[in-house]
This record gives structure tokens, sequence and C-alpha cells, in this order.
């Protein structure tokens, strides 16, 4: 049986209109005779809604009960969608994760799928039903309701695309493929064609929301295509596919940035074996991600700094712990709000030297203070203050040749 995943974003279930707009989709390949499974997100904006809901409860919301009120979006979207084709004359319900069973990982909050049973979906596909099943969501061995991080409706298209063995996975999303960057950010930005697995895993790691970089893992993992483009236009998207597919003759792909990022400086640590461990340690328990850290060579030989970013919406449990920590000795802890990283990815830097060169004295020419650097095989990303975001890519978008035509 030849199998298509459609799965649709929050902004194309966004409203009631739409919602016939995704039916017609739908329909268009059901009548080139395709065997689908659709899989939708929340209509936008409920996710974000629900989970201010529960913020409002307690600041420390049961996060067995987090996932059952926020996997709440997936079940209306499914149903009007279902409805729609019902009311079109076709066959089709809505599928809860659970009634399928899509197996994940126990863990709340951010659990990982681990099985999908396909027997009951399989005999509908067979009666030529449509299934619309909720993205994001699935059931523990508990039998408890999981979810699977923000974004992660791509994760669910994804893995029904691997275990029923799909011969095509289409993103329908609200633009018209993957940018060069944020086209939302920059009117500049190009439509790229064809992208590999490794490029925009870090594009979607250092902040491209396009795709949910899980879900690349999944699919790179598994050798699975990914096609992105646009519920509103007809025009062609962008593959997402093996490295080998592609002749690429740039030297960087696109430009990512992360916001809401902060800088957490502490200035004479004393310098001995494990006091990084000791800081970190700490952090990683209370689930505190660690983005990019450097730690500068002691001058005496006594002392050290030690200047680390992480999400700014956890700076105030990061200073308690930090203020907590017995184990560690430091002269001074400065904070800093408002820093966000940017980034250039692309395969072409592992054979061409002097990208980093590049990168940084286009920052100097328009006198942007670097304040962290990190890099790998095809990234270089760079801390920057948040006010010099825009500049920043403007220029770097530029001198990387991105706004020309791809
Ligand atoms: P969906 O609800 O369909 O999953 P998302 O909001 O999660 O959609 O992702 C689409 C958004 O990703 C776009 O509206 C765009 O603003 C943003 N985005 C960020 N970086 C990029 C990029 N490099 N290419 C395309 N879109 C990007
Ligand atoms: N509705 C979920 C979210 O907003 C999942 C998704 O959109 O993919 O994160
Ligand atoms: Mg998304």
């Amino acid at each position: 049986m030849k199998i298509v995943i459609l799965k649709f974003g929050g902004t194309s279930v966004g409203s009631i209109e739409r919602i016939k707009n995704v039916a017609k989709i739908i329909n268009a390949y059901h009548k080139k005779r395709y065997k689908l499974i659709v899989v939708s997100s929340a209509m936008s904006g409920v996710t974000n809604d629900l989970i201010s809901k529960s913020k409002q409860i307690s600041d420390n919301f049961s996060s067995s009960e987090y996932d059952v009120l926020v996997s709440t979006g997936e079940q209306v979207a499914c149903s009007l969608i279902a409805a729609r084709l019902i009311h079109l004359g076709l066959k089709s319900r809505s599928w809860l994760s659970w009634q399928i069973p899509i197996m994940t990982t126990s863990l709340h909050k951010n659990a990982k799928i681990n099985a999908i049973y396909k027997r009951k979906i399989l005999n509908y596909l067979k009666k030529g039903g449509i299934p619309i099943v909720t993205g994001f969501q699935g059931v523990n061995e508990n039998e408890r309701v999981t979810t699977i991080g923000r974004g992660g409706s791509d994760a669910s298209a994804i893995m029904l695309a691997k275990f029923f063995k799909a011969e095509r996975c289409v993103i329908y999303t609200d633009v018209e493929g993957v940018y060069t960057t944020d086209p939302n950010k920059l009117k500049k930005a190009k439509k790229i064609k064809v992208i590999s697995y490794e490029e925009m895993l870090e594009m979607a790691s250092l902040g491209a929301k396009v795709m949910q970089p899980v879900s690349i893992q999944d699919a790179r993992l598994n050798r699975i295509d990914i096609e992105v483009k646009s519920t509103f236009t007809k025009k062609s998207g962008t593959l997402i596919t093996k490295r080998s597919n592609i002749i690429n003759n740039k030297i960087i792909t696109g430009i990512s940035l992360t916001q809401n990022d902060s800088k957490i400086s502490l200035i004479g640590v004393k310098d001995k074996p494990g006091v990084a461990a000791s800081i970190f340690k700490p952090l990683s328990k209370n689930l505190v991600n660690v983005d990019m850290v450097v730690q500068n060579i002691s001058a005496n030989g006594k002392e050290t700094d030690l200047t680390f970013t992480i999400k700014t919406e956890d700076l105030n449990k990061t200073k308690k712990i930090i203020q907590s920590n017995k184990n560690i000795k430091f002269r001074k802890l400065i904070l800093k709000k408002n820093v966000s990283k940017i980034s250039v990815i692309g395969v072409g830097m592992i054979t061409t030297p002097g990208v980093t060169f590049r990168m940084f004295q286009t920052l100097a020419n328009k006198k942007i203070n670097i304040q962290v650097i990190s890099t790998s095989e095809i990234k270089i990303s760079v801390l920057i203050d948040k006010r010099d975001t825009k500049k920043a890519l403007i220029a770097l978008h530029k001198e990387f040749k991105l706004h020309n035509k791809r």
C-alpha cells in the first residue's frame, strides 16, 4: 500500500475557513487515489493558551496533567478536519494517539515516540478511510497521555512515515518552505530548494522554528525525505534529504537566530579540577539547558571566569541554583538578559577556509561586539547584543550572498 503522510501546522488549521481549505487539499490527494494519513497540530494559539492556563493554576503544575491539558488542542483540530471531510462525502475519522496507539517513553512534556501500532490504521485505510491523527501526543506504558515537546507534530508525522513506510511525507506550513533565514524577519530571505538533514538539523536547533529538531534527527536516522510547503499557495517547497542527493555550490546555506537568551558570568571562580562539573551538575539536574560555554584561561593560575548562556525563562531558577551552590566559590555573578545567538550554517564551510574570518569581519565592520563564539564542522555561532540582531542578520545574509536567487 502506497501511503502519503500529510501534516498540517497550527496556522494552517488556525480558523474554520483554513480548516475547510485543509480539507480541500486532503480531498485533492484522495482523488489521486493516495492512501493518506493526516496529522494535525492544534489551531494556532491554542497550545500557548493552555500552557498559560496551567501557569495560572500552579507554578509547579503536575507534568502528567500538563500533558493531558496541552494535548487537547490537537483533538479539537483533528475532529474539525475529519468532520469537514465527512461533510464533503469522504470516509474519515479522528484518531487520538492512545487509540492507535502511538507509544512513547515515559517522561512527560518531552517524551519520544518509540512505537506505533499499525493494525487499526491499516484496516481503516483498506476500507477507504482517511485517518486524522493527533500530532504532538502519545501514550506511555502506564497508559498516561504524554506530549513530545513544542512543535512536536513534525516528529509525529516523521514517525508515522517511518512506521508505515510512507512513500512521501509532506509538511504543510505557513511559509513556502525552508528559507535562507526566517522570511518573517528578513524580506530578502530566499527559499531553499533542497537542504541536507545535517544543515536542517543545525538550522532548526539554532532557532529556525519551521521544523522541530527532533523530527529532523528522526528523519535523518530513517532516511525519510521531507517536503515542506505552504498550505496557502501551490508553489513548490523545500526538500529535506540526504547530502549525497544535493549538488550544492553555496558555502553557507542559511542563518538562524535565537532570541530570549541570557548570559551568565561567574567572575573569579576558584580554578581547580571539577569546578565546571560542580557548577553544571545542579543545573542539569533541574533541567536547565546550558548552551554556549566559555572558560577564560586563568591569568594567575588560581582564579578563572566562566560564562555560559541559558534561556531567559530559566534565569531566575539558574540564579537561585548558583547562589545556593555550596560547592563553588566565586567573587561576582553577572547576569545579562537580551543577548541573542546568530549562526551561519553550511556544509560548504568544511571545504572552504576563511568563513570564520568573513563572519567576524562583517560583524566588526558593523561595530557589532561578539561576546561568545562556538563552532562545529558546519556552523559558526556568535552571541551578540539583542539590539544588534537585525543589523547582523542583514550584513551576514549579504556577505554570504544569500540574497541571490538559489
Ligand atoms: P507550523 O505551525 O506549521 O508548524 P511553525 O510556526 O512551527 O509552523 O513554523 C513556521 C514558521 O517558522 C514560519 O512562519 C517562520 O516564521 C519560521 N521560520 C524560522 N526560520 C525559518 C526558515 N529558515 N525558513 C522558513 N521559516 C522559518
Ligand atoms: N501544538 C503543539 C505546539 O504548539 C505541537 C505543534 O504545533 O507541532 O507546540
Ligand atoms: Mg511547527
